[in-house]
Order: C-alpha cells, then structure tokens, then sequence
C-alpha cells in the first residue's frame, strides 16, 4: 500500500486508540488504525486491573454504547470484585483483574472482527497538512494515508524518557522507542504542553513467591460483569495475595531515596497523587509504618505477578532489596524491574468538546497525552473522538456529552475547562450528579445515544430494547396503585399511620423493604426478572435524593459571585481534604465560580465553602454594627 484513503486515521492502538478506531468503524467510517506493533495493541502497560471507583463508571458507559473495553474486560477477568460494596450503589464500582494476554486477545480479535476498519503496523512520522487542516498521516517507511481526520492517541509515547535509579533512557514504555519525529512536528503547531511522569512497580516471579504465608484475597461470590451483554466470567478465577512493606522495607527505601529518579532531581513532570511510587508514601506518610501491597497474578498462562501497590523509579538493586524485605517475598525473583516514565502532554484546555483541536482543524486528541492517566480515561475520550471523527466525515455535526447525563461528560468538561496539574484520573466525587449517573443504569442513559447515532449492534439494541420494556412493565407496576398507611401496615411492613397514600415506588424507597416485601400489596412484582428488581430499587432509593441534589447545585449556581474576603483562611476549613486546602491555599481564588473551576472541587466542598463564606460575611457585618 503505497497511498490509502480513509475517512478517519487513529494513531496508536491502545486504549484510546482502540475505542476511537473501533467507535468511527461502527459509525461507518472508512477507519485506518496505524499502530507500531500489531501484536501490543490493546496490551496494558501498567496494572493488569481495568474499573474501579469511578473508572467502573467510565467502563459502563463506554459498553452501553458498544465499546470494546467492557466485552475485553469480561472476557480476560479472573478476578471480579465490586468495590465500595457497603456504600451506596451510587459510588460502587465494577473492577475485574484481567489476563493480561486474554486481555489483547480479546481487544485485538474485536478489531479484527469489525467491518470498516483496517489496522495498519508502523510509525506514524508526520501528519499530512494541506494548509492548516491535517489530511492524513505518512508513516515512517514512505506511506501515506489520506482522510478527512486524524486521531493522536500516543499515550506516553511522546518524547518519552524511562527513569530506573541514575539512569534515563528514551522509551514509550518498556521495550518500546517513544515517538520523537511527531513530537517535533506537533512542536510546530505552538500548543501548550507540558510534561507529566506515572510509574510502575517491578514484575515478580510467582514461583518464588512463598505464598503459603500469606493472606489470599478471592473474588466476589457473585461476579459484577462490566458488559451489558455479559452474564459471567469465562475465564478461571483466581484469588490475590496479601503481603505487607514494613518497617524495614522503610528504611532501604529512605536510605537510598537519594537514588531514586524521582527524589535525586531528575524528573520534572507531575505524577499522579492518588497512583502515589512507594518513595512517595515513605515520605508523605512517614508516621506510618506498613503499607498493603497486593500481589495480583497477570496471567492464567505465565507466573508472572504484579505487586500493587509499590511503583518505583529506585535503581534494580535497591528495588530488589525492598521486595525481598518483606513477608512472603524473601526469595521473590524480579523479572522487570518498576521504572518511571516522563512523558509530553498537551494542555487539554486546547480541546474542543468533542476532543478535536481548536488550532489545528482535523485533528483529535485522546487519551494520555490530554493529561489523563488510566485505560478507562483513556478508553472513554477513545470514543468521543472515535464519533466525532464519524460524525464530521458525513459532514454531520458535532457530538457533546454532558455533565448531567455521563462520567465521560464530566471528564471531558473537566479536562477542557480546567486543565489538569497532574494525571487526571476519575473519581465518584467529581460528578455532582452521580446519584443519577450510576454504573447500572449506564445502558439506559446513553444506549438510546447509540441507537440514534447508529454505533450499536443489533445484539445490543435487541438486548437493551427488552429490558428497557421490563423495566417500564415493573416501574408501572410500581407506580400504578396507591396504598394507604393500613394496607401498607397490613401486608408486614411497618409504617408511620400519617393517612398519606404510597406507591410501590414510594414504599421500596424506606430504608428496611426489600422488593421481596412487596409480594403481598403487588403480587405481580414477584414475576419481574432479577436485574429489574435490582435496578427499580436503586431507583427508588435515589429518587427523593436526586430531587434534592438537583436543589443543592441550583443553589450553588446562583451564589457563583459571592467573593471570598481577602484574609479568607481556606487551611481552617475543617472537612475539606488536605488536597482541595492545598490547592486554594495556592490558587486564593476571589470567588464561588473560580473556586468552583479548581481541579478536584467537589459539589460537597462547594457546599461548605458556601456555609463558611456566608458566615464570614455574618460576623464581618456584626463587628462592622
Ligand atoms: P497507550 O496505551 O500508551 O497507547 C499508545 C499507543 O500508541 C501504543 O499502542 C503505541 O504503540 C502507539 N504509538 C505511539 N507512537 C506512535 C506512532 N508514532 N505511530 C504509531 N503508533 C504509535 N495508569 C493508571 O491508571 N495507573 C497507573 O499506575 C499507571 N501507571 C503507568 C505506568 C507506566 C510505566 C505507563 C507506561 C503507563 C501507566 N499508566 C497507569 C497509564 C496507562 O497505561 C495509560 O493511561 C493508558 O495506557 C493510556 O492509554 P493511551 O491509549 O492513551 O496510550
């Protein structure tokens, strides 16, 4: 192939580039996927985990509209669990450890496997410009790929450096060359970029591991799939184990931080907090004295183990001390040491909401190099810009996700308008509607998006279809009738004799009635299916709270413009995190609205600035009286 036309290119087939290439094919796009090595796309580069807070979200809602993460991660699980179980359903999530081999497998099979779309081995050098607008990419060795745009999704392979103790060499990750002829010519477009860094931990043997010693952590009795299509692991599940740094383990590492990458100078960029190395808790939790590690098999078929927990940039034989200073791990054998990685970024306040480039006309950006830092980040603006890039090939107009109705929403208009100070990763806590925007009922916000856009399989709308019908058969059946205190009373559940009529719904919404308890009043309600029941009562118990959530964030946005007094002391704010007190401390902002727009502002942190701000302004006005 010497020239190629296409609609839409993707370069780099990770984790966003998946979901892009695989979003544009599904909308029809002719769709070129051109990615160094065939055989790594869809291969995780750090944890071999996909979901968890927030992320289970982003997951949810990329497989409600037919994305491959969800169908990749059920299929590569051997290991489910719903974290946040005792919380509320709101805050739960999804999160499976993956073979990491099933994991590409899978990936890759599901592109092979989609129409419209070619995947293509090589090193995109240079974009293609005709004036200021990209119109295709040519590739290292001479060719070219035309079409009408083209996604950047490199991850942390632009310009990146690996760091292991004293010594930094360039690398995309282990075992591959960053993307240094690209990150010239994208110096040419004048962006604003920056450099962030992540880190990963060294791999162990597991046939070293002495694992008789230590605790196990199995999965959930009852798995939660990720995939609305999906009804149980294929693969075999294992269990975890368990094991503890300890106050030995502290000391080889505060003796030798002097070698670390990170703490002799050596890196620049930011790296994510709540991803924090081992060296980082060493120093910024140094009054404790054990940390958890988990020791999480990566695959079925290699004993090859990933200890959680203790991500490093110290030289491979301090990193080998350290390992084998702890319970369990006396012999362990490390089989690639943890290493750092210093990557560019691109301001994501560069981006549209639909992920393209204000300055450059049609090109998009997704995944790590927008500042993010995860799969499931990097999955779900895979996506957006995979529709997007459809969309403005048919000459249709762009597509926006909002705040209100999706995770992916959220991120996008945070990344957009916020920017990011270090690695952005998702969390419940960043969306004022998560009440609403739960991890199961993701199909029903944005499957019938889908359906209208055209990017969802016949399965998938036939499934979604059939359980929409009996969900709206159950909540009729919830909301038809209305019955008075003593009908209620009468059927065993116990209830304040107010005279005032409830429906089922109204009944299901009490603290103690399980749908089992309605059997008595609504006899039908007993033949409805298990995932109805479940997703009616979440509804029910939400539904007064999302009235009132709805409520709070009018109320914020009204008190927008009431100012901080100048001598406003945010540090003596009990109840806000030490993270949102450092960062107003350094940002002072002068009012509600900019406070609001500070990266990891929270909707319940806004509510107790509110409270503190007003009365600030009472005691100023009784002492000016
Ligand atoms: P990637 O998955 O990196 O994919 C980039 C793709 O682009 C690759 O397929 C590459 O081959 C291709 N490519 C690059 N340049 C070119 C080119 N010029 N031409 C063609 N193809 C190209 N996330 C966490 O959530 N927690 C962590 O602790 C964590 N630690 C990490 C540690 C390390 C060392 C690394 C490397 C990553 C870590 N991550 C972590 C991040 C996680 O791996 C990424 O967030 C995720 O993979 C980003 O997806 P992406 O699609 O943006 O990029």
């Amino acid at each position: 192939m010497k020239h190629f036309n296409a609609d839409v290119v993707v370069v780099g087939g990770g984790h966003a580039g998946t979901e892009a290439a695989s979003a544009a094919a599904r909308m029809g796009a002719n769709t070129v996927l051109v990615t160094l090595k065939i055989d790594k796309v869809g291969v995780m580069s750090c944890n071999p985990a996909i979901g968890g807070l927030g992320k289970g979200h982003l997951v949810r809602e990329i497989d409600a509209l037919d994305g491959v993460m969800g169908r990749a991660a059920d299929a590569a699980g051997i290991q489910f669990r719903l974290l946040n179980r005792r919380k509320g359903p709101a805050v739960q999530g999804p999160r499976a450890q993956a073979d990491r081999e099933l994991y590409r497998q899978a990936v890759l099979g599901n592109l092979e496997k989609q129409e419209n779309l070619s995947i293509v081995e090589g090193e995109v050098a240079q974009f293609l410009l005709s004036g200021k607008k990209v119109v295709g990419v040519k590739l290292a060795d001479g060719r070219e790929i035309h079409s009408k745009s083209v996604i950047l999704t490199t991850g942390t392979f632009l310009r990146g450096v690996i760091h292991i103790g004293e010594t930094s060499t360039p690398g995309g990750r282990m075992g591959d060359a960053p993307s240094v002829k690209l990150a010239e010519q994208i110096d040419g477009f004048d962006l604003p970029m920056g450099r962030l860094k992540t880190g990963t931990p060294p791999r162990l043997d597991g046939s070293t591991i002495d694992w008789s010693v230590l605790d196990q952590q199995p999965g959930d009795d009852e798995p939660t799939m990720f995939s609305f299509l999906s009804k149980r692991p294929v693969a075999r599940q294992i269990s975890c184990g368990i094991t503890h740094t300890n106050v030995r383990t502290h000391e080889i590492i505060s003796r030798n931080l002097n070698k670390s990458a990170m703490y002799g100078g050596r890196i620049d960029g930011v790296g994510p907090r709540y991803c924090p190395s081992i060296e980082d808790k060493i120093v910024r939790f140094s009054d404790k004295e054990s940390h958890q590690v988990f020791l999480e098999p990566e695959s079925l078929s290699n004993n090859t183990v990933y200890p959680n927990g203790v991500s490093t940039s110290l030289p491979e034989d301090v990193q080998r001390a350290y390992i084998n200073s702890m319970v369990g791990l006396e012999e362990a054998v490390i089989l690639q040491p943890g290493y750092a990685i210093e990557y560019d970024y691109v301001d994501p306040r560069a981006l549209n909401a639909n992920l393209s480039l204000k300055s450059v006309q049609g090109l998009y950006l997704a995944g790590q190099i927008n500042g993010t830092t995860g799969y499931e980040e990097a999955g779900a603006q895979g996506l957006v810009a995979g529709l997007n890039a459809a969309l403005e090939a048919k000459g249709s107009p762009p597509l926006y996700f909002s705040r209100a109705e999706s995770y992916i929403g959220v991120m996008i208009d945070d990344l957009i308008t916020r920017g990011v100070s270090e690695p952005y990763r998702m969390f419940t806590s960043r969306a004022e509607f998560r009440l609403s925007l739960r991890a199961d009922n993701a199909d029903q916000r944005l499957t019938p998006l889908g359906l209208e856009l055209g990017c969802v399989s016949s399965n998938r709308k036939d499934v979604f279809l059939d359980k929409r019908e009996r969900l709206t058969f159950g909540m009729n059946l919830l909301t038809g009738s209305k019955f008075t205190p003593k009908e209620i009373e009468s059927s065993g559940i116990s209830i304040k004799q107010d005279g005032k009529k409830r429906s089922g719904l109204d009944i299901l919404a009490f603290p103690d009635v399980e749908f089992k308890d309605l059997g008595t009043l609504i006899p039908a309600s007993e033949t409805l299916d298990d995932d109805v029941k479940l997703q009616l009562s979440r509804d029910a118990l939400y539904a007064n709270y999302i009235t009132r959530q709805q409520r709070d964030i009018d109320a914020i946005q009204k008190e927008e413009r009431i100012e901080f007094p100048k001598d406003f002391n945010f540090r003596d704010i009990a109840g806000l995190s030490n993270e949102l007190r450092t960062k107003l401390e350094r940002f002072k902002p002068e009012n509600m609205a900019q406070a609001a727009k500070i990266d990891g502002m929270t909707p319940s942190a806004l509510t107790l600035l509110l409270y503190h701000v007003k009365k600030r302004a009472l005691e100023l006005r009784a002492t000016a009286t």
